[in-house]
């Protein structure tokens, strides 16, 4: 039998919950800099409510698959595995183990 499919949700709550922004992976990239530089400014004016594009968040990438930007380096270390929403939505037990950036949605 086919064990459950985890699935994170895209939302304003697990953003802010993300550890992405703080991993290795994303540290050096320029892409990342400037969504993070954008992604602040959009928090700011956030009394519409409204949810950012996934594209526009450098994280999070359980939820929205593998990232756009194009300049992250997969050869450090993946930090999922200490981030909330690991434990939240069971992330060991589903498939990919981390590196959602790379290799897409959890599922
Ligand atoms: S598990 Fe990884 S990709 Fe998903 S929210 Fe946490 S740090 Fe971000
Ligand atoms: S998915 Fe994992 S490897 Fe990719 S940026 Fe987030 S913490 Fe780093």
């Amino acid at each position: 039998m086919e064990k459950t499919n985890q699935k994170v949700p895209f939302t304003v709550e697990n953003s802010m919950k993300c550890i992405c922004t703080q991993c290795p992976v994303q540290r050096a990239s320029p892409c990342v800099k400037e969504k993070v530089k954008k992604a602040k400014e959009m928090m700011k004016q956030r009394e519409s409510g409204m949810t950012p594009r996934p594209d526009d968040v450098p994280g999070l990438y359980c939820a929205s698959g593998a990232a756009t930007c194009r300049d992250i380096d997969t050869k450090q270390m993946c930090i999922c595995g200490n981030c909330p929403l690991w434990d939240v939505y069971h992330l060991g037990r589903g498939k990919p183990l981390g590196y959602y950036c790379r290799d897409g949605t959890a599922r």
